[in-house]
């Protein structure tokens, strides 16, 4: 996080996918590093439900003084855990030896104010604001006058063979962050122990009609990441790919 520049008053929800060590076991520094900066928000942890135990040993895995409000929110099944007005948070199942979950922030949708159907029907200054907030003015509806602006999606789905929890993350998603520790050469051993190859990946996000691709958590057998980007691209994705590195920032894609 330091490196990262993310300070830990920017933590307001920790979303844990599996209780394997590589995902997992910086829980016990990021839950440390909150209670020593006095973070002065609650905060707020989902992680599988299965992995209790794991998750009350990284809580207490050394001494340290509590200062911080810390919600235990375990995830037991498919649905949302929060719905905000700035977003709603999903998780769904994945398949991996362990009890595995994805997770997805949809934004609502909002309205885009057309300028030319306002002026057309001579609608200006204050009156803007009004038919924001009463949704109709003298006979013209907001509908009129404005278009649905759809809400922005961001997928995260790691440590998992192809199931129908992958496909349902990743529908419609603007950004889908997803690993691909395999390549499509070894597609039995990502089968065996539940993971993903490139191609598997990008031919998920290109029938979700995935906007920005981010393909991360690659095994270290392989040398060369740029044949994860081949692989990605021979699957057929042809929307925006990034090949992750430690600390790489990925901004989220413009809205349309
Ligand atoms: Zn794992």
């Amino acid at each position: 996080m330091l490196r990262a520049g993310v300070a830990a008053h920017d933590l307001d929800r920790i979303c844990v996918t599996h209780f394997h060590g590589d995902h997992s076991l910086g829980l016990a520094g990021v839950i440390q590093r909150i209670n020593l900066d006095q973070v002065p928000h609650p905060v707020t942890a989902h992680y599988p439900a299965s992995g209790q135990h794991f998750f009350d040993r990284l809580r207490y895995a050394t001494a340290y003084r509590e200062t911080v409000r810390l919600t235990e929110a375990p995830v037991a099944a498919d649905g949302p855990l929060a719905v905000t007005e700035d977003f709603t948070l999903d998780a769904r199942l994945l398949s991996h030896p362990v009890e595995s979950y994805g997770y997805r922030i949809t934004e609502p949708d909002g309205r885009r104010l057309l300028p030319e159907k306002l002026a057309a029907h001579g609608i200006k200054g204050p009156d803007v604001g009004r038919i924001q907030r009463e949704g109709a003015l003298g006979g013209v509806t907001l509908d009129d006058v404005s278009e649905v602006r759809r809400g922005q999606r961001f997928a995260f789905v790691m440590d998992t063979r192809l199931c129908d929890g992958v496909h349902a993350l990743a529908e419609g998603a603007d950004m889908l962050v997803i690993e691909s520790t395999f390549l499509d050469e070894d597609v039995r051993l990502a089968t065996d122990h539940g993971h993903l190859t490139a191609g598997q990946a990008a031919a998920v996000a290109r029938d979700a009609g995935v906007r920005h691709l981010v393909l991360t958590h690659f095994s270290q057998r392989y040398s060369d990441p740029a044949a994860f980007e081949q692989q990605a691209r021979a699957a057929g994705f042809d929307g925006e790919l990034s090949i992750a590195q430690d600390l790489m920032r990925v901004p989220v894609p413009k809205r349309t």
